[in-house]
């Protein structure tokens, strides 16, 4: 998605906001959806390029059963839905960005907190919800000596644009959904199509879905792709270009693949990364909240979903809507100080109903 240009950005480009949330998780955009409806604008920030935290990057096809009222849907439906019901509530993303410093209210923010991405976005927020879950994904980098250097122009853990690695040779490591996918859409007839395709597993058994698993073998035998079961233990250059991979087989033989560009899926590790030093009291690495409203020990800081411990905590997408619910009420004494706020339901508030976008119903 997207970072759009706010119009209550500072001269200097700092956003302010009455709520920032970190993380755009199934508990982060929810809880876009629960301060929309005490009127609350917020702005979200996400590591990832995409929204749906652990539903999207874990098990985006695999069936959940336990949302009320869905009998079953997808980590990728879920996500697809709650960015649906959302969508009145104008929230402004900033993905593909990590929240590193989030600082107490000083003279200079006056009363709110200061927050900053790896990407240099600056915000000054009055209330900050740290929806981070089990923290922000990083890439498992592949660790060989002097590989590093090459990252981002021929080594590359992600793929944002397939297109530049059209006629290269490609060699591709890992045994998940990830690297069988784009090893598949590399090798295959299209516009993205590589001038040859070798994917490296360091066994002959995947955690990718067998279907592709068998179209992998399928391409194999028609010669269209290579397999080859061995593990990269070392690099070689020419000139400052990564040229080869040295890669040991299961017979202890090693030989080098020459290459143009390297991809590496060796999924995600979650690490909660800066969350852990922005003051906030943790317990086992965990963020220690109060049940009445989930706000920290930090006032004007919450933290909803899986990143949070309270007595009887349980990791449920279920759990961290209703967290959502009363931080968003807790969130409302520090962004309205002054003004009462009332439980109103959506079904009946003409109030909520504009602003949700919709007709409120005429009275028999
Ligand atoms: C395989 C699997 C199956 C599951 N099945 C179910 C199920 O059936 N039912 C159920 O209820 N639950 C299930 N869960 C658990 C469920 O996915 C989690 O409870 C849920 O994702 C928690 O949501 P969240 O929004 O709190 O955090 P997450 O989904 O973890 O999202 C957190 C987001 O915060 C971002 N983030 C963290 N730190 C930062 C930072 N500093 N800056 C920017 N971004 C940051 C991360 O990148 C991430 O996108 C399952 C989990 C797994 C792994």
């Amino acid at each position: 998605m997207h970072t759009t240009q706010d119009p209550h950005a500072l001269p200097d480009g700092t956003i302010e906001t009455d709520a920032l949330i970190i993380g755009a998780g199934p508990v982060g955009l929810f809880q876009v959806f629960e301060l929309g409806l005490l009127e609350i604008k917020a702005h979200v920030v996400d590591s990832l390029p995409c929204p749906g935290g652990q539903c999207i990057e874990l098990y985006p096809d695999k069936p959940i059963y336990d949302i009320p009222a869905l009998p079953v849907c997808s980590g990728r439906e879920l996500t697809e839905r709650l960015l649906k019901q959302i969508e009145p509530m104008g929230a402004v993303f900033h993905l593909g960005q990590e929240v590193t410093q989030v600082r107490r209210p000083d003279e200079k923010t006056n009363d709110r907190f200061f927050v900053e991405t790896s990407q240099g976005t600056r915000f000054h927020a009055k209330t900050i919800f740290v929806a981070g879950g089990v923290g922000s994904f990083q890439p498992r980098a592949l660790k060989l000596d002097g590989l590093d250097k090459h990252h981002d122009t021929q080594v590359f853990y992600r793929v944002k644009d397939a297109a530049r690695f059209a006629g290269q040779r490609l060699l591709v490591v890992g045994g998940g959904d990830a690297a069988l996918d784009w090893a598949l859409h590399f090798a295959q007839p299209g516009p993205n199509r590589a001038a040859s395709v070798v994917l490296l597993h360091r066994r002959d058994s995947f955690t990718a879905a067998p279907a592709s698993v068998a179209k992998m073998k399928a391409l194999c035998d028609a010669g269209e792709m290579q397999f080859i079961v061995g593990q990269a233990t070392g690099i070689e250059q020419e000139w400052g270009r990564l040229t080869g991979i040295e890669v040991t087989g299961s017979d202890a033989q090693t030989h080098v693949l020459p290459l143009d560009a390297l991809l590496v899926f060796f999924g995600l590790s979650p690490k909660l990364g800066p969350i852990a030093d922005w003051g906030l009291a943790l317990e086992r690495k965990q963020v220690v909240v109060n049940t009445a409203t989930f706000e920290t020990n930090v006032p004007g800081i919450f933290a909803v979903g899986d990143v949070n411990t309270y007595p009887g905590k349980k990791k449920l997408i279920l759990s961290g809507f209703h967290e959502a619910a009363l931080a968003a009420f807790g969130a409302a004494a520090h962004v309205f100080p002054d003004k009462p706020v009332h439980l109103q339901y959506t079904t009946t508030s003409s109030r909520l109903h504009k602003l949700l976008g919709v007709a409120s119903p005429t009275l028999d």
